[in-house]
């Protein structure tokens, strides 16, 4: 999503992690080309997965759905979606519903400009290359260098702008330790 007036996007999961609903407005935001692919109609009854691509945001997107369907408590954490021109400071809140469903709520709290363009993309295998390549986190969106233990804020890649930067997804060890707040 790059679209800066989006603010909401919401997603209702099954007990079977099958999607049951989503709202209108996350389509009303997107391109009438991503929209045609992205049909609301195709989505429903499809698993949540398929908007994930990588395993391990994957696993930790689904068992972050269990702890709400079984605490049936209203949990919300804090991420970052930024776009190449702007940080995004996102909350995604799960809120148990009957059956075993989660509704997922993305919410857009606030918009920060990029001293620099940030072109940021996902390497199609999703495999780091052997000595060199970049890991992002999908939650805080700090950055990795392939063989080494330090995240790092985005922007310390100046350097790099114009560049499309190539990236596998994961999830840092301070975002998977992070505990959710409990609203209720
Ligand atoms: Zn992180």
């Amino acid at each position: 999503m790059s679209n800066e007036s989006s603010s909401s996007l919401s997603i209702v999961v099954n007990r079977n992690g099958l999607i049951e609903s989503l709202s209108s407005n996350w389509l009303d935001n997107l391109d009438e080309v991503t929209k045609k692919a992205l049909d609301s109609s195709h989505l429903i009854g499809q698993p949540l997965s398929i908007f994930i691509r990588n395993d391990s945001t994957k696993m930790y997107v689904e068992s972050c759905i269990q702890l709400c369907r079984v605490s049936k408590k209203v949990i919300t954490r804090p991420y970052r979606c930024d776009s190449p021109t702007h940080k995004r400071f996102m909350e995604l809140e799960l809120v148990p519903l009957q059956n075993g469903s989660v509704l997922m709520n993305h919410l857009l709290l606030k918009v920060e400009a990029f001293v620099n363009r940030l072109d940021i993309v996902e390497r199609v295998d999703n495999r780091p290359k052997k000595h060199s390549g970049l890991v992002r986190c999908s939650f805080c969106n700090k950055l990795r260098r392939v063989g080494e233990k330090e995240w790092f804020e985005p922007e310390r890649l100046v350097s790099h702008t114009a560049q499309n930067i190539a990236v596998i997804h994961s999830v840092c060890p301070a975002c998977t330790q992070a505990n959710w707040t409990h609203k209720s």
